[in-house]
């Protein structure tokens, strides 16, 4: 493990027409603050950036899935909030525009149901932050964390693409944070909670099915966001349903295992198949409707 670069043909880079939207102030830029050491945790999202620059930059993304763990419960004293609002960069633009335009879409959904949409923070970060779920590396990717609804992210990640590519815009960058959002949804829903809740209760198996479900159902709940925006705003250009649906199942467990060592372990998933990330994803972008992705029915995935 480690050695080999990955043969993976590289993610098209479908672009999102994200200039001149609207772009959250729901900001927190603590890029180039300095955090204490500490433990490490991987976002579903993670996976997806993860294997995206792995596939771009030839570095291994198995070797940065050895190290998938739950997040440390810690001490966040002394972490700086870093500068709120609306960054200045591209990249930070870009960000900004993606976030606010699930705020707008999960606004409306929540409000036509009779309920109110918390908004997240994002907060970006380089190297290493402290949340309050525990201190995590970059080196992991986005996550969400439920305890302080915000959704982390290291753009240096997209840094590299943008390095490479010229500019932001890529959907399947778009669709990590709509993922990590997607976990917000799930945490204002209660959903989140009723999983983590139950966890200690059940099998290692069990448990992870349980995390299957609350993976795919955010694949579901970005695809949404997905077809939503797309119809107020045209945010997509032709490409990138089928950039976002490749992205989707290229993370697959499935695969990854494949990989890493051969042979798959259905048990031991804890995101889904590439056949199931894809396909749940499908399901939002295609109904626009979050009802539809009730990953936790009877019979589901
Ligand atoms: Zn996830």
């Amino acid at each position: 493990m480690g050695c080999c670069r990955p043969k993976r043909p590289m993610l098209s880079l479908a672009r999102v027409r994200w200039r001149g939207q609207r772009e959250s102030d729901q900001v927190e830029d603590r890029r180039g603050l300095r955090v204490g050491r500490g433990g490490i945790a991987l976002g579903g999202g993670g996976l997806l950036l993860l294997f995206a620059v792995a596939v771009l930059t030839g570095q291994d993304p198995l070797q940065l899935l050895q190290i998938v763990a739950e997040p440390p419960q810690v001490s966040v004293e002394g972490e700086s909030e870093g500068r709120r609002g609306t960054p200045e960069d591209e990249l930070g633009r870009f960000a900004a525009t993606v976030l606010g335009s699930t705020e707008d879409v999960w606004r409306r959904k929540f409000t036509e149901k009779g309920g109110e949409y918390q908004l997240p923070r994002l907060v970006l970060f380089s190297d290493q932050v402290a949340s309050a779920c525990g201190f995590n590396s970059a080196a992991v990717g986005p996550f969400y964390c439920p305890a302080d609804q915000k959704v982390y992210i290291d753009l240096s990640f997209f840094s590299d693409l943008d390095n490479r590519f010229a500019a932001p815009g890529d959907f399947a960058q778009a669709y990590v944070i709509a993922h990590e959002v997607g976990h917000h949804v799930q945490n204002l829903l209660g959903i989140s909670g009723k999983v983590h809740a139950a966890r200690g209760r059940q099998s290692e198996e069990e448990a992870n099915a349980m995390s299957v479900r609350l993976e795919l159902q955010a694949d579901c709940l970005a695809g949404v966001w997905a077809h939503d925006a797309n119809r107020a705003t045209q945010l997509l250009e032709a490409g990138d349903v089928e950039e976002g649906l490749a992205a989707a199942a290229a993370i697959g467990d499935d695969r990854l295992q494949r990989e890493a060592q051969g042979y798959t372990v259905p048990e031991s998933w804890t995101h889904g198949s590439s056949e199931m990330r894809a396909r749940w994803l499908r399901r939002g972008l295609e109904g626009g409707d979050a009802s539809a992705c009730d990953t936790f029915v009877r019979g589901a995935p």
